[in-house]
């Protein structure tokens, strides 16, 4: 079968706008509120709720959304059938990055699963900011049961002033247990990777890819899964800032509507249940 999980990483775009003074850069509470809610309204309409939104936390930003109302929206989310989950970004876009830093990758990490579970909230996945993953991080993610990490894009090889950020190259491109030794290699962890969904080089990554392109992408993956008769198990990406006027809105539900005709939309308590019937 050709199963695809549904994700939304929690940024807006002044986030990363270097240009602007410092305090048009931070989020504002009403306006990241809509945004968030209509993330829910269109998971409700086209995906039974199956939405995993992944709550932002970075220097910037540390716990604006672990505090109200943003609290009730991830308890919305969970109790209509998605899920939450983790996205650092442990980073001063296009001048620091400190994901290297697994210390310091630990601290936040393990604060923010902290905050959730005493919220009554448990996440079970993580997705770097950038897309950024290293070896030492598999480990700090078994520690905080974050079982299943979102940040393969398969090939992908980000480089910023000589800088290597992300690299994914060579990576599988459906469902795989991360090895502790090279996490672009399946191995014997505790943490599953579930990289974005490509082929002929585009991705189920809404912002870079058409509704055309999005379909050819879905035939493929479908076609493979048939072939060989085994699971394509894929994610598909977007953000908060593309959910602002009805006609991103729209352009998102066509784009679900048109993935909807290929392959089957599942949550994360669906994923470990199809991982422990292989
Ligand atoms: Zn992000």
């Amino acid at each position: 079968m050709f199963y695809l999980v549904f994700t939304v990483d929690g940024d807006w775009k002044e986030y990363f706008n270097i240009n602007l003074p410092e305090e048009e850069r931070l989020p504002e509470k009403e306006f990241m509120q809509k945004l968030i809610e209509q993330e829910i309204e269109v998971a409700d309409r086209l995906l039974d709720g199956k939405l995993l939104h992944f709550i932002h936390a970075s220097p910037r930003v540390r716990d604006f959304f672990l505090k109200e109302p943003f609290l009730g929206l991830w308890k919305r989310i969970v109790e209509g059938r998605g899920d939450i989950g983790v996205h650092c970004h442990e980073d001063d876009p296009y001048k620091e990055y400190y994901f290297r830093d697994t210390e310091r990758m630990k601290e936040v990490i393990s604060q923010q699963v902290k905050v959730l579970n005493q919220n009554g909230l448990n996440p079970r996945s993580y997705r770097g900011g950038w897309l950024i993953f290293s070896n030492e991080l598999t480990p700090v993610l078994e520690e905080n049961g974050l079982e299943f990490d979102f940040s393969c894009e398969p090939d992908r090889y980000l480089v910023q002033e000589d800088k290597v950020l992300s690299d994914w190259r060579g990576a599988p491109k459906s469902l795989y247990r991360l090895s502790y030794e090279d996490y672009k290699k399946p191995g014997g962890s505790r943490v599953f990777e579930v990289p974005v969904g490509v082929a002929k080089g585009k991705y189920l990554y809404f912002e870079k890819s058409g509704v055309k392109e999005l379909e050819e992408i879905a035939l493929v993956l479908k076609e493979e899964s048939e072939k060989e008769s085994k699971d394509v198990i894929v994610s598909v990406l977007t953000h908060s800032y593309e959910y602002k006027t009805t006609g991103e809105i729209e352009n998102i539900s066509d784009k679900i509507s048109v993935l909807k005709e290929f392959g089957r939309f599942i949550n994360i308590k669906e994923l470990s249940e199809i991982i422990n019937k292989q």
